[in-house]
């Protein structure tokens, strides 16, 4: 299979998926934040405030969306456990929706898989959030279906206590055969210097709900923390990448495993390939720079 699964040749959108403002926990009004975001070069942002639906239409400019959003969950178990999911909705979503979200009589992972479930009935696509943050193991959320993606980071658990690395919990996913994306985001709250720090960066025809809306579901996106992807892809029997300026590149493959390269001397790392024996079933690629920043891209499967 010849295929390119991402380029920055083809029309691209910058965004943050997990923003708190002040409509939930946030510091920062909502006006405030989106021009933020957009002086920064973002193109788009979703509102996940807590339960509470948010599409904040009146923000959009010509050259900036928001999408519609909200984050839900429900208790878990033991004393700090808890079920964060964010919820991006389609142009389709229906504004009455989630005004009320009640997570009163729902709990553990059979309440998150509700909530899971409730979100993809109203349209929307469901990413599941900062797993070590939320003290659940793989063992406990191993189980959840019918979910597209995973915070393989968060940049305000990490900036707040380390918790917000997750590559391990998208492997053992990916490893049992649950085919879903990865997204990098903010999770910004502005208690901290939390802009800026994750990030999706989605190939799309245009800059619409609908049109991002599907290129997330598609997978047709990779998430930093620092470096960019230029392009990935597979061309004849080699997945390729090309990137900024990188210290490593891992190409991470199961159940054979993968391989990495390391720059050697002071040249960097801006593109590598990995030859395919034909029997992997994904091969991801993580491109690493020198201040220790990651970019992900997206499974590819076989
Ligand atoms: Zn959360
Ligand atoms: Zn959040």
């Amino acid at each position: 299979m010849n295929v390119e699964l991402f380029s920055t040749a083809q029309t691209h959108f910058k965004g943050n998926l997990h923003t708190h403002s002040t409509i939930s926990d946030g510091m920062r009004d909502p006006k405030e934040i989106a021009d933020a975001y957009r002086k920064k070069g973002y193109d788009f942002l979703a509102f996940t405030e807590h339960y509470t639906f948010t599409w904040l239409q009146e923000l959009n400019q010509p050259d900036f969306l928001i999408l519609p959003g909200i984050e839900a969950g429900c208790s878990a178990p033991g004393p700090y456990q808890i079920h964060h999911v964010v919820g991006i909705g389609g142009a389709d979503i229906q504004t009455e929706h989630f005004q009320n979200f009640d997570h009163s009589q729902l709990h553990g992972t059979t309440g998150a898989q509700t909530v899971v479930d409730t979100l993809q009935e109203q349209g929307y696509l469901s990413i599941y959030c900062h797993p070590v943050w939320s003290r659940q193991s793989f063992a406990e959320i191993a189980q959840l279906e019918r979910f597209q993606a995973i915070e393989v980071y968060n940049h305000n658990c990490y900036l707040e206590d380390h918790t917000g690395h997750a590559s391990y919990y998208w492997d053992a996913f990916l490893r049992q055969g649950t085919r879903i994306w990865a997204v990098a985001t903010d999770d910004s709250h502005q208690k901290a210097e939390d802009f800026g720090g994750g990030w999706v960066v989605v190939n799309a025809p245009s800059l619409t709900v609908e049109a991002i809306n599907q290129a997330l579901l598609q997978g047709s996106f990779y998430s930093s923390n620092g470096p960019a992807i230029e392009a990935y892809g597979v061309k004849d029997g080699k997945v390729y990448v090309r990137c900024s300026p990188a210290v490593s590149i891992h190409f991470v493959a199961f159940e054979r495993r993968g391989g990495s390269f390391h720059a050697t001397g002071d040249r960097l790392l801006t593109e590598a390939t990995h030859t395919l024996h034909g029997d992997e079933k994904y091969v991801r690629i993580e491109v690493v720079d020198e201040r220790g920043r990651t970019a992900w891209s997206n499974p590819i499967f076989f």
